[in-house]
């Protein structure tokens, strides 16, 4: 463990930078600390928010060169990100590249390229924002959070790890080691998606998959994505963003739905209501309609500098409609226009 005093432009002194070379050494350094040690990775939130005085460390505790600490790997049963892998990580893999189009499309629209080398998917859920990108997918895909303290190690779902806005489930002497998502969730789409027709102008759309070949729709299959709509195109906010995970049976028959949505309340939002509307029957366009109403049941976005909240619940709505009838192979009628309205 390596400790370097350190000048930084920072609105409240840091007393110490302690550099940890194992996950031993940072779970004594967060024990001994408490609140008081803030873990960094690739710091592009930590150093945001202490520059702007909301956030003064005592102790900076970077976990960067924790060897293994940014591994994405796989086990019988799940997809494992260290807690260190990066948005360029998950960029480069290629199992997330043609099974999680979700968090492929959520790391690609993450900041611009020096923010997607940098910022970590451990960052991005313990900074606990309603705009995380990474994390709906992770919630969508029914996730988990590995948490390791000198303790022990405990396992929370994602969707229960954040409470609101820069709170979480996690203890001050806990550090997030993994975030875990189960391969039964991330069956291959039958149809393919095409990340290389995934250019940047098409930021807040969805790239329309082929329809099925010869043999027709499978008796099971599943899918996932990602829409986020900024007011540009690259080191953007999300305004809104949803990830849907669905599974099916046949062409259009709905088995499970999962829409997870950002910056429509407090923490990642799920659309249980849409759910309860699909799950067990056939997509139909009034169908979809009626769950795109239900949308509403379960989000609460407030109006900022970013958009009103009538505008984020009309994205919302839109980003459900388009996600079902891409799964359902219906003509895409959803947008993002502020001129359209609520259905
Ligand atoms: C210009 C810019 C553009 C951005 N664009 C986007 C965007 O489009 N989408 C988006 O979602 N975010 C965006 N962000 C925010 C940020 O890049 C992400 O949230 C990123 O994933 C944070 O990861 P990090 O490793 O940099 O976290 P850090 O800044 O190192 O840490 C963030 C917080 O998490 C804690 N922490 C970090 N790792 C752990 C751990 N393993 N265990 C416990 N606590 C931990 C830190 O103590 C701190 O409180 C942007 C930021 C900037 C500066």
């Amino acid at each position: 463990m390596t400790s370097h005093s350190v000048e930084t432009y920072v609105a409240n002194p840091v007393e110490d930078f302690i550099r940890a070379e194992s996950i031993e050494q940072a779970l004594e350094v967060r024990a001994k600390f408490g609140s008081e040690c803030y873990p960094l990775v690739g710091g592009t939130d930590l150093l945001v928010l202490m520059r702007a005085g909301r956030w003064s460390p005592r102790v900076i505790l970077d976990l960067s060169r924790i060897p293994g600490f940014a591994d994405i790997r796989q086990t019988d049963s799940e997809l494992v990100f260290g807690a260190g892998a990066t948005a360029a990580d998950c960029l480069a893999n290629e199992f997330i590249r043609t099974n999680f189009p979700a968090m492929y499309k959520s790391c690609a629209w993450l900041g611009g390229p020096q923010i997607q080398n940098a910022g970590s998917l451990g960052g991005n859920m313990a900074t606990a924002s309603p705009a995380g990108d990474t994390v709906p997918c992770v919630i969508a895909l029914e996730g988990t959070v590995v948490l390791k303290s000198k303790r022990g190690e405990r396992t929370v779902s994602a969707e229960e790890f954040a409470i609101r806005p820069r709170k979480t489930v996690m203890e001050e002497d806990e550090l997030i080691a993994e975030i875990r998502v189960p391969l039964a969730n991330l069956a291959s789409d039958p149809r393919g998606f095409q990340p290389d027709a995934m250019k940047v102008p098409k930021l807040h759309t969805v790239v329309p998959r082929p329809p099925f070949g010869s043999g027709g729709a499978p008796d099971s299959w599943m899918t996932n994505d990602f829409l986020k709509a900024g007011p540009r195109l690259a080191q953007v906010i999300s305004i809104v963003s949803m990830a849907g995970f669905v599974e099916m049976s046949g062409p259009r028959t709905v088995k499970r739905l999962r829409l997870a949505f950002g910056c429509a309340g407090p923490k990642t939002m799920m659309g249980k209501s849409a759910s309860a509307v699909v799950e067990g029957k056939e997509l139909t366009e009034e169908l979809i309609e009626e769950a795109v109403r239900a949308v509403q049941q379960d989000i609460t976005p407030l109006s900022d500098v970013r958009g009103t909240a009538e505008y984020k619940r009309m994205l919302c709505s839109n980003y459900a409609r388009l996600f079902l009838q891409d799964v359902g192979g219906f003509k895409l009628t959803g947008t993002r226009k502020a001129s359209e309205t609520l259905a």
